[in-house]
Protein backbone atom coordinates (compact mmCIF):
# COMPACT_ATOMS: atom_id res chain seq x y z
CA UNK A 1 0.00 0.00 0.00
CA UNK A 2 1.85 3.10 -1.07
CA UNK A 3 1.20 6.42 1.89
CA UNK A 4 0.15 9.73 0.60
CA UNK A 5 2.62 11.85 1.45
CA UNK A 6 1.84 14.12 4.47
CA UNK A 7 2.25 17.83 4.93
CA UNK A 8 2.82 19.17 8.33
CA UNK A 9 3.39 22.08 10.17
CA UNK A 10 5.32 23.34 13.05
CA UNK A 11 2.99 26.80 14.00
CA UNK A 12 5.20 28.96 16.77
CA UNK A 13 4.04 31.89 17.85
CA UNK A 14 7.33 34.43 18.20
CA UNK A 15 6.45 34.92 22.12
CA UNK A 16 9.51 33.55 23.78
CA UNK A 17 12.36 31.55 23.86
CA UNK A 18 11.77 28.04 21.58
CA UNK A 19 11.10 25.11 23.96
CA UNK A 20 11.31 21.48 24.16
CA UNK A 21 7.35 21.12 23.57
CA UNK A 22 8.29 22.89 19.93
CA UNK A 23 11.40 20.60 19.40
CA UNK A 24 9.39 17.72 19.80
CA UNK A 25 5.81 18.55 17.77
CA UNK A 26 9.00 19.63 15.11
CA UNK A 27 10.46 16.22 15.78
CA UNK A 28 7.49 14.00 14.92
CA UNK A 29 5.92 16.65 12.24
CA UNK A 30 9.56 16.46 10.63
CA UNK A 31 9.58 12.60 11.03
CA UNK A 32 6.05 12.09 9.34
CA UNK A 33 6.88 14.15 6.36
CA UNK A 34 10.28 12.16 5.59
CA UNK A 35 8.39 9.03 5.93
CA UNK A 36 5.93 9.70 3.49
CA UNK A 37 7.97 11.50 0.93
CA UNK A 38 6.04 14.91 2.22
CA UNK A 39 6.67 18.25 3.21
CA UNK A 40 7.52 19.60 6.71
CA UNK A 41 6.74 23.48 7.00
CA UNK A 42 7.43 26.36 9.45
CA UNK A 43 4.80 28.77 9.50
CA UNK A 44 5.40 31.86 12.09
CA UNK A 45 2.28 32.68 13.99
CA UNK A 46 2.70 36.32 14.74
CA UNK A 47 -1.05 37.73 14.93
CA UNK A 48 -0.56 38.68 18.81
CA UNK A 49 1.37 41.67 17.96
CA UNK A 50 1.38 42.69 22.05
CA UNK A 51 3.11 39.16 22.76
CA UNK A 52 5.63 38.85 19.89
CA UNK A 53 9.11 39.13 21.01
CA UNK A 54 11.82 40.73 18.62
CA UNK A 55 14.35 37.91 18.02
CA UNK A 56 12.43 35.05 19.09
CA UNK A 57 11.50 34.19 15.19
CA UNK A 58 15.13 33.98 14.30
CA UNK A 59 15.50 31.60 17.58
CA UNK A 60 12.59 29.75 16.57
CA UNK A 61 14.56 28.93 12.87
CA UNK A 62 18.21 28.82 14.35
CA UNK A 63 16.62 25.98 16.99
CA UNK A 64 15.28 23.94 14.36
CA UNK A 65 18.34 24.06 12.19
CA UNK A 66 20.62 22.92 15.12
CA UNK A 67 18.40 20.43 15.73
CA UNK A 68 18.95 19.20 12.13
CA UNK A 69 14.84 19.97 11.65
CA UNK A 70 15.18 21.67 8.23
CA UNK A 71 11.58 22.99 7.21
CA UNK A 72 10.86 22.27 3.34
CA UNK A 73 8.56 25.98 3.18
CA UNK A 74 8.90 28.34 5.66
CA UNK A 75 9.77 32.38 5.79
CA UNK A 76 13.10 32.74 5.02
CA UNK A 77 12.87 29.49 2.44
CA UNK A 78 10.10 30.35 0.86
CA UNK A 79 7.79 27.57 -0.77
CA UNK A 80 4.35 27.61 -3.46
CA UNK A 81 1.76 27.89 -0.04
CA UNK A 82 3.48 31.31 1.53
CA UNK A 83 3.74 33.94 2.87
CA UNK A 84 4.35 31.59 5.86
CA UNK A 85 4.02 34.20 8.53
CA UNK A 86 1.09 35.52 9.67
CA UNK A 87 0.71 39.15 9.81
CA UNK A 88 1.61 38.94 6.16
CA UNK A 89 -1.51 37.22 5.50
CA UNK A 90 -4.07 39.61 6.81
CA UNK A 91 -6.21 39.57 3.62
CA UNK A 92 -6.35 36.09 3.24
CA UNK A 93 -8.09 35.42 6.72
CA UNK A 94 -10.26 39.02 5.91
CA UNK A 95 -11.81 37.36 2.83
CA UNK A 96 -12.24 34.22 4.95
CA UNK A 97 -14.11 35.65 7.67
CA UNK A 98 -16.24 37.34 5.29
CA UNK A 99 -17.12 34.22 3.73
CA UNK A 100 -18.31 33.00 7.02
CA UNK A 101 -20.58 35.72 7.45
CA UNK A 102 -21.82 35.46 4.40
CA UNK A 103 -22.69 31.85 4.93
CA UNK A 104 -24.74 32.47 8.16
CA UNK A 105 -21.49 31.31 10.17
CA UNK A 106 -19.86 34.41 11.76
CA UNK A 107 -21.35 37.91 12.28
CA UNK A 108 -19.83 41.58 13.32
CA UNK A 109 -19.88 42.37 17.18
CA UNK A 110 -19.44 45.81 18.29
CA UNK A 111 -19.91 45.14 21.81
CA UNK A 112 -17.00 47.32 23.26
CA UNK A 113 -14.44 46.13 26.11
CA UNK A 114 -15.84 47.90 28.80
CA UNK A 115 -19.20 46.16 28.12
CA UNK A 116 -17.86 42.55 27.18
CA UNK A 117 -15.74 43.08 30.70
CA UNK A 118 -18.88 43.78 33.01
CA UNK A 119 -20.58 41.23 31.37
CA UNK A 120 -17.52 38.60 32.40
CA UNK A 121 -18.06 40.04 36.13
CA UNK A 122 -21.70 39.84 36.67
CA UNK A 123 -21.30 36.14 35.15
CA UNK A 124 -18.40 35.60 37.12
CA UNK A 125 -20.57 36.57 40.64
CA UNK A 126 -23.49 34.56 39.08
CA UNK A 127 -20.87 31.03 39.10
CA UNK A 128 -21.15 30.83 35.18
CA UNK A 129 -18.29 29.82 33.22
CA UNK A 130 -17.72 33.64 31.03
CA UNK A 131 -18.84 33.56 27.35
CA UNK A 132 -19.74 36.07 25.42
CA UNK A 133 -24.18 36.57 25.79
CA UNK A 134 -25.21 36.73 21.95
CA UNK A 135 -25.79 40.08 22.17
CA UNK A 136 -24.66 41.13 18.37
CA UNK A 137 -25.92 37.66 17.31
CA UNK A 138 -29.70 38.67 17.18
CA UNK A 139 -28.82 42.00 14.75
CA UNK A 140 -30.14 41.62 11.75
CA UNK A 141 -27.45 41.49 8.61
CA UNK A 142 -29.13 45.27 7.46
CA UNK A 143 -28.83 46.62 10.92
CA UNK A 144 -24.70 45.34 11.28
CA UNK A 145 -24.01 46.38 7.76
CA UNK A 146 -25.06 49.72 8.80
CA UNK A 147 -22.86 49.58 11.75
CA UNK A 148 -19.91 48.92 9.39
CA UNK A 149 -20.52 51.30 7.06
CA UNK A 150 -21.12 53.89 10.12
CA UNK A 151 -16.79 53.14 10.70
CA UNK A 152 -18.05 51.33 14.61
CA UNK A 153 -15.19 49.25 15.60
CA UNK A 154 -16.16 45.29 15.57
CA UNK A 155 -14.82 42.04 16.30
CA UNK A 156 -16.22 38.78 13.90
CA UNK A 157 -17.20 35.84 15.94
CA UNK A 158 -18.03 32.59 15.05
CA UNK A 159 -21.65 31.66 15.33
CA UNK A 160 -21.79 28.31 17.34
CA UNK A 161 -24.44 26.20 16.89
CA UNK A 162 -26.63 26.53 20.27
CA UNK A 163 -28.00 22.85 19.85
CA UNK A 164 -26.52 19.51 19.59
CA UNK A 165 -23.51 18.07 20.35
CA UNK A 166 -19.58 18.50 18.44
CA UNK A 167 -17.79 15.23 18.14
CA UNK A 168 -14.44 15.68 17.26
CA UNK A 169 -12.16 13.00 16.34
CA UNK A 170 -8.33 12.76 17.82
CA UNK A 171 -6.10 10.40 16.09
CA UNK A 172 -4.41 9.29 19.84
CA UNK A 173 -7.62 9.96 21.97
CA UNK A 174 -10.47 8.52 19.48
CA UNK A 175 -14.01 11.00 19.39
CA UNK A 176 -14.69 13.48 21.71
CA UNK A 177 -18.14 14.83 22.21
CA UNK A 178 -18.84 18.12 23.62
CA UNK A 179 -22.25 20.14 23.69
CA UNK A 180 -22.27 22.76 21.86
CA UNK A 181 -23.81 25.09 24.24
CA UNK A 182 -20.98 24.49 26.28
CA UNK A 183 -19.47 26.37 23.46
CA UNK A 184 -18.79 30.18 22.95
CA UNK A 185 -19.49 32.00 20.39
CA UNK A 186 -15.27 33.09 19.91
CA UNK A 187 -13.77 36.35 18.09
CA UNK A 188 -12.30 35.02 14.65
CA UNK A 189 -10.95 38.30 13.84
CA UNK A 190 -9.94 41.21 16.36
CA UNK A 191 -10.88 45.03 15.61
CA UNK A 192 -7.66 45.48 13.72
CA UNK A 193 -8.24 43.44 11.11
CA UNK A 194 -5.98 40.79 12.16
CA UNK A 195 -7.30 37.31 12.82
CA UNK A 196 -7.14 35.35 16.60
CA UNK A 197 -5.09 31.55 16.57
CA UNK A 198 -8.48 30.08 15.75
CA UNK A 199 -9.34 32.00 12.62
CA UNK A 200 -5.62 31.55 10.94
CA UNK A 201 -4.54 28.75 11.95
CA UNK A 202 -7.72 26.73 10.29
CA UNK A 203 -7.44 28.96 7.14
CA UNK A 204 -3.67 28.07 6.83
CA UNK A 205 -4.16 24.41 7.32
CA UNK A 206 -6.37 24.20 4.42
CA UNK A 207 -4.50 26.32 2.22
CA UNK A 208 -1.67 25.25 2.85
CA UNK A 209 -2.95 21.34 2.27
CA UNK A 210 -1.76 20.50 5.75
CA UNK A 211 -3.00 17.02 6.36
CA UNK A 212 -2.11 16.10 9.78
CA UNK A 213 -1.98 19.21 12.65
CA UNK A 214 0.29 17.86 15.48
CA UNK A 215 0.10 20.53 18.15
CA UNK A 216 0.02 20.08 22.22
CA UNK A 217 -3.11 19.06 24.04
CA UNK A 218 -3.41 22.79 25.61
CA UNK A 219 -5.40 22.92 22.34
CA UNK A 220 -7.93 20.58 23.55
CA UNK A 221 -10.16 23.13 25.06
CA UNK A 222 -10.88 24.82 21.64
CA UNK A 223 -10.65 21.61 19.48
CA UNK A 224 -14.49 21.81 19.09
CA UNK A 225 -14.47 25.42 17.58
CA UNK A 226 -12.03 24.42 15.34
CA UNK A 227 -13.64 21.54 13.96
CA UNK A 228 -17.03 23.74 13.61
CA UNK A 229 -14.72 26.32 11.48
CA UNK A 230 -13.46 23.56 9.17
CA UNK A 231 -17.40 22.40 8.84
CA UNK A 232 -18.53 25.52 8.10
CA UNK A 233 -16.50 26.26 5.27
CA UNK A 234 -17.03 23.16 4.30
CA UNK A 235 -13.40 21.68 4.30
CA UNK A 236 -11.85 18.30 4.75
CA UNK A 237 -10.74 18.08 7.97
CA UNK A 238 -6.96 17.15 8.74
CA UNK A 239 -5.40 14.25 11.15
CA UNK A 240 -5.75 16.20 14.32
CA UNK A 241 -3.15 14.67 16.61
CA UNK A 242 -2.94 16.70 20.12
CA UNK A 243 0.11 15.19 21.80
CA UNK A 244 0.78 14.57 25.78
CA UNK A 245 1.57 17.61 27.84
CA UNK A 246 5.16 17.29 29.86
CA UNK A 247 5.12 17.08 33.44
CA UNK A 248 8.07 18.19 35.88
CA UNK A 249 10.47 15.95 37.17
CA UNK A 250 8.52 14.86 39.94
CA UNK A 251 5.63 13.81 37.43
CA UNK A 252 3.22 16.24 39.49
CA UNK A 253 2.05 18.84 37.74
CA UNK A 254 2.92 20.70 34.21
CA UNK A 255 6.02 21.75 33.41
CA UNK A 256 6.01 25.63 34.95
CA UNK A 257 8.25 28.75 35.02
CA UNK A 258 9.46 27.70 38.74
CA UNK A 259 10.75 24.71 37.45
CA UNK A 260 12.31 25.77 34.40
CA UNK A 261 14.12 28.30 36.68
CA UNK A 262 15.27 24.69 38.75
CA UNK A 263 16.03 22.87 35.65
CA UNK A 264 18.99 25.73 34.85
CA UNK A 265 20.18 25.95 38.57
CA UNK A 266 21.01 22.24 37.86
CA UNK A 267 22.54 22.60 34.72
CA UNK A 268 19.72 21.95 32.81
CA UNK A 269 17.02 23.56 30.52
CA UNK A 270 13.84 23.49 28.64
CA UNK A 271 14.50 26.10 25.88
CA UNK A 272 16.84 25.03 22.88
CA UNK A 273 19.40 28.00 22.78
CA UNK A 274 19.91 27.02 26.72
CA UNK A 275 20.77 23.09 25.57
CA UNK A 276 23.55 24.06 22.90
CA UNK A 277 25.17 26.59 25.29
CA UNK A 278 25.07 23.94 28.02
CA UNK A 279 26.69 21.12 25.81
CA UNK A 280 24.05 18.90 24.60
CA UNK A 281 23.88 17.65 21.48
CA UNK A 282 21.05 17.83 18.87
CA UNK A 283 20.66 14.24 18.61
CA UNK A 284 21.01 13.88 22.48
CA UNK A 285 18.00 16.04 22.65
CA UNK A 286 15.86 14.69 19.93
CA UNK A 287 16.59 10.81 21.13
CA UNK A 288 14.91 12.46 24.57
CA UNK A 289 12.04 14.44 23.55
CA UNK A 290 11.20 11.86 21.27
CA UNK A 291 10.87 8.91 23.62
CA UNK A 292 8.64 11.47 25.53
CA UNK A 293 5.16 10.77 23.80
CA UNK A 294 6.53 7.87 21.57
CA UNK A 295 5.53 4.57 22.59
CA UNK A 296 8.94 2.83 21.76
CA UNK A 297 11.09 1.17 24.53
CA UNK A 298 12.14 4.23 27.04
CA UNK A 299 15.59 2.79 25.93
CA UNK A 300 16.30 3.25 22.57
CA UNK A 301 18.76 5.00 21.07
CA UNK A 302 17.98 6.28 17.42
CA UNK A 303 19.37 8.85 15.18
CA UNK A 304 16.87 10.48 13.05
CA UNK A 305 17.00 8.27 10.28
CA UNK A 306 16.28 5.74 12.52
CA UNK A 307 13.26 7.35 13.60
CA UNK A 308 12.43 8.17 10.27
CA UNK A 309 12.36 4.43 9.74
CA UNK A 310 10.44 3.57 12.76
CA UNK A 311 7.83 6.62 13.00
CA UNK A 312 4.15 5.73 12.69
CA UNK A 313 1.55 8.25 13.95
CA UNK A 314 -0.02 4.66 15.58
CA UNK A 315 2.70 4.34 18.00
CA UNK A 316 2.41 8.07 19.57
CA UNK A 317 0.48 8.13 23.33
CA UNK A 318 -1.45 10.93 25.08
CA UNK A 319 -0.52 9.81 28.46
CA UNK A 320 1.66 12.49 29.79
CA UNK A 321 5.41 12.34 30.46
CA UNK A 322 7.68 13.46 33.14
CA UNK A 323 10.66 15.28 32.21
CA UNK A 324 14.01 13.21 33.49
CA UNK A 325 16.93 15.04 32.94
CA UNK A 326 18.81 12.20 33.71
CA UNK A 327 17.98 10.46 30.84
CA UNK A 328 18.84 13.64 28.68
CA UNK A 329 21.92 12.99 29.95
CA UNK A 330 22.06 9.22 29.11
CA UNK A 331 21.63 10.07 25.55
CA UNK A 332 23.50 12.68 25.16
CA UNK A 333 26.34 10.80 26.90
CA UNK A 334 25.18 7.71 24.44
CA UNK A 335 25.40 9.94 21.06
CA UNK A 336 28.90 11.79 22.13
CA UNK A 337 30.51 7.98 22.08
CA UNK A 338 28.54 7.42 18.47
CA UNK A 339 30.27 10.40 17.16
CA UNK A 340 33.62 9.82 14.38
CA UNK A 341 36.54 11.63 16.38
CA UNK A 342 36.45 14.36 13.56
CA UNK A 343 33.08 15.19 13.57
CA UNK A 344 33.20 15.48 17.92
CA UNK A 345 36.69 17.11 17.55
CA UNK A 346 34.25 19.84 15.43
CA UNK A 347 32.13 19.92 17.63
CA UNK A 348 34.00 20.33 21.19
CA UNK A 349 36.00 23.07 19.52
CA UNK A 350 33.88 26.23 20.07
CA UNK A 351 33.63 25.34 24.03
CA UNK A 352 37.49 25.38 24.05
CA UNK A 353 37.42 28.50 21.92
CA UNK A 354 34.47 30.18 24.10
CA UNK A 355 37.19 29.21 26.90
CA UNK A 356 39.75 31.63 25.28
CA UNK A 357 41.73 28.13 24.09
CA UNK A 358 43.54 28.41 21.28
CA UNK A 359 42.62 24.83 19.93
CA UNK A 360 45.56 22.88 17.97
CA UNK A 361 43.64 20.75 15.70
CA UNK A 362 46.25 18.03 15.64
CA UNK A 363 46.21 17.82 19.35
CA UNK A 364 42.62 17.66 19.59
CA UNK A 365 42.11 14.79 17.28
CA UNK A 366 44.32 13.01 19.42
CA UNK A 367 43.09 14.31 23.09
CA UNK A 368 39.67 13.05 21.82
CA UNK A 369 39.89 9.22 22.70
CA UNK A 370 41.06 9.73 26.10
CA UNK A 371 37.84 12.14 27.13
CA UNK A 372 35.19 10.88 24.74
CA UNK A 373 34.40 8.17 27.74
CA UNK A 374 34.15 10.56 29.98
CA UNK A 375 31.76 13.59 28.38
CA UNK A 376 27.92 13.52 29.25
CA UNK A 377 27.62 16.98 27.82
CA UNK A 378 30.08 18.50 25.33
CA UNK A 379 31.37 21.59 27.49
CA UNK A 380 32.79 18.60 29.77
CA UNK A 381 35.56 18.67 27.46
CA UNK A 382 36.68 21.86 29.38
CA UNK A 383 36.94 20.26 32.98
CA UNK A 384 38.83 17.01 31.47
CA UNK A 385 40.96 18.53 28.67
CA UNK A 386 41.86 22.18 29.10
CA UNK A 387 45.11 21.63 29.96
CA UNK A 388 46.08 20.28 26.46
CA UNK A 389 45.56 23.79 24.95
CA UNK A 390 47.11 25.80 27.97
CA UNK A 391 50.77 27.12 27.63
CA UNK A 392 50.87 26.99 31.50
CA UNK A 393 48.61 24.92 34.19
CA UNK A 394 48.05 26.67 37.59
CA UNK A 395 48.18 23.92 39.93
CA UNK A 396 47.26 23.80 43.71
CA UNK A 397 50.18 23.94 46.44
CA UNK A 398 48.22 21.73 48.29
CA UNK A 399 47.45 19.13 45.28
CA UNK A 400 51.18 19.19 44.31
CA UNK A 401 51.96 17.79 47.96
CA UNK A 402 52.09 14.01 47.61
CA UNK A 403 49.47 12.47 50.04
CA UNK A 404 50.99 11.74 53.33
CA UNK A 405 54.26 13.96 52.80
CA UNK A 406 55.41 17.52 53.36
CA UNK A 407 56.91 20.06 50.71
CA UNK A 408 59.60 19.24 51.43
CA UNK A 409 59.81 15.46 50.85
CA UNK A 410 57.82 16.07 47.73
CA UNK A 411 60.53 18.29 45.58
CA UNK A 412 62.84 14.95 46.61
CA UNK A 413 59.90 13.58 44.37
CA UNK A 414 59.41 16.06 41.72
CA UNK A 415 63.14 16.34 41.29
CA UNK A 416 63.36 12.68 40.71
CA UNK A 417 60.80 12.24 38.13
CA UNK A 418 62.42 15.28 36.62
CA UNK A 419 65.41 13.42 35.89
CA UNK A 420 64.03 10.53 34.75
CA UNK A 421 61.58 11.90 32.11
CA UNK A 422 64.50 14.47 30.67
CA UNK A 423 66.84 11.46 30.02
CA UNK A 424 64.22 9.77 28.30
CA UNK A 425 64.75 10.63 24.21
CA UNK A 426 60.72 11.00 24.08
CA UNK A 427 57.99 10.82 26.28
CA UNK A 428 56.01 7.60 24.79
CA UNK A 429 53.89 6.27 27.59
CA UNK A 430 56.26 2.95 26.66
CA UNK A 431 59.36 4.88 28.02
CA UNK A 432 58.25 6.48 30.82
CA UNK A 433 56.01 4.39 32.55
CA UNK A 434 58.84 1.18 33.50
CA UNK A 435 61.71 4.40 34.48
CA UNK A 436 59.43 5.23 37.15
CA UNK A 437 57.27 2.60 38.02
CA UNK A 438 61.29 0.91 38.97
CA UNK A 439 61.68 4.28 41.05
CA UNK A 440 58.72 3.79 43.23
CA UNK A 441 59.69 0.32 43.91
CA UNK A 442 63.19 1.17 44.68
CA UNK A 443 62.66 4.35 47.08
CA UNK A 444 59.63 2.57 48.77
CA UNK A 445 57.13 5.14 48.01
CA UNK A 446 53.58 3.93 46.74
CA UNK A 447 52.32 4.51 43.29
CA UNK A 448 49.78 7.74 43.93
CA UNK A 449 52.48 9.58 45.92
CA UNK A 450 54.65 9.74 42.15
CA UNK A 451 52.16 9.35 40.39
CA UNK A 452 49.53 11.74 41.72
CA UNK A 453 52.55 14.54 41.74
CA UNK A 454 53.30 13.78 38.27
CA UNK A 455 49.39 14.14 37.25
CA UNK A 456 49.15 17.07 38.93
CA UNK A 457 52.14 19.10 38.13
CA UNK A 458 51.52 18.13 34.25
CA UNK A 459 47.60 18.76 33.85
CA UNK A 460 47.17 21.07 36.95
CA UNK A 461 44.31 18.89 38.08
CA UNK A 462 43.76 15.65 40.16
CA UNK A 463 41.56 14.17 37.99
CA UNK A 464 42.62 13.82 34.64
CA UNK A 465 42.44 11.34 31.81
CA UNK A 466 44.74 8.63 31.44
CA UNK A 467 48.43 10.61 32.63
CA UNK A 468 50.85 8.70 30.46
CA UNK A 469 48.49 8.74 27.26
CA UNK A 470 48.38 12.64 28.16
CA UNK A 471 51.39 13.24 28.81
CA UNK A 472 51.93 11.95 25.51
CA UNK A 473 50.23 14.39 23.99
CA UNK A 474 50.94 16.76 25.77
CA UNK A 475 54.40 16.61 24.75
CA UNK A 476 57.82 15.92 26.23
CA UNK A 477 58.67 20.35 26.11
CA UNK A 478 55.77 21.19 28.13
CA UNK A 479 55.51 18.74 30.17
CA UNK A 480 59.29 18.77 31.65
CA UNK A 481 58.48 22.65 31.71
CA UNK A 482 55.14 22.03 33.97
CA UNK A 483 56.73 20.07 36.42
CA UNK A 484 59.88 22.46 36.89
CA UNK A 485 57.31 24.89 37.54
CA UNK A 486 55.62 22.53 40.10
CA UNK A 487 59.34 22.23 41.55
CA UNK A 488 59.65 25.97 41.65
CA UNK A 489 56.68 26.19 43.52
CA UNK A 490 56.81 23.70 46.20
CA UNK A 491 60.64 25.23 46.59
CA UNK A 492 59.19 28.36 47.99
CA UNK A 493 56.47 26.43 50.17
N1 LIG B 1 0.76 29.15 17.57
C1 LIG B 1 0.33 28.04 18.35
C2 LIG B 1 1.23 27.89 19.55
O1 LIG B 1 2.34 28.41 19.52
C3 LIG B 1 0.41 26.80 17.50
C4 LIG B 1 -0.51 25.73 17.85
C5 LIG B 1 -0.64 24.81 16.64
O2 LIG B 1 0.32 24.11 16.34
O3 LIG B 1 -1.66 24.86 15.97
O4 LIG B 1 0.84 27.29 20.51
Amino acid sequence: MSIKPARTRIAPSPTGHMHLGTARVALYDYLLAKKTGGQFILRIEDTDLKRTVPGAEQEIMDGLRWLGLQYDEGPDVGGKYGPYRQTERREIYQAHAKILVEKGHAYPCFCTPDRLEKMRQDQMKRKENPHYDGTCRKLSPDEAARRVANGEPYTIRFKMPYEGVTVAHDHLRGDITTENKQLNDYVLLKTDGLPTYHLAAIVDDHEMEITHVMRGSEWLGTFPLHVNIVRAFGWDEPVWIHLSVFLKPSGKGKMSKREAAQAMKDGYSIFIKDMQELGFTPEGVLNWSALMGWGVSEDDVMTVSQMVDRFTIDSLTPSPAAINFQKLDHFNATHIRLFTTEDLAARLKPYFTREGLNVNDEVLLKMIPLIRERLVTLDDCISFGAFFFRENVAPNLEDLIAKGLDAKQTVEIARRVYQILAAQPDISHERCEPPLRAYVEESGLNVNQVFGFLRVATTGQKVSPPLFESMEIIGRETCLRRIQNAIAMLEKA
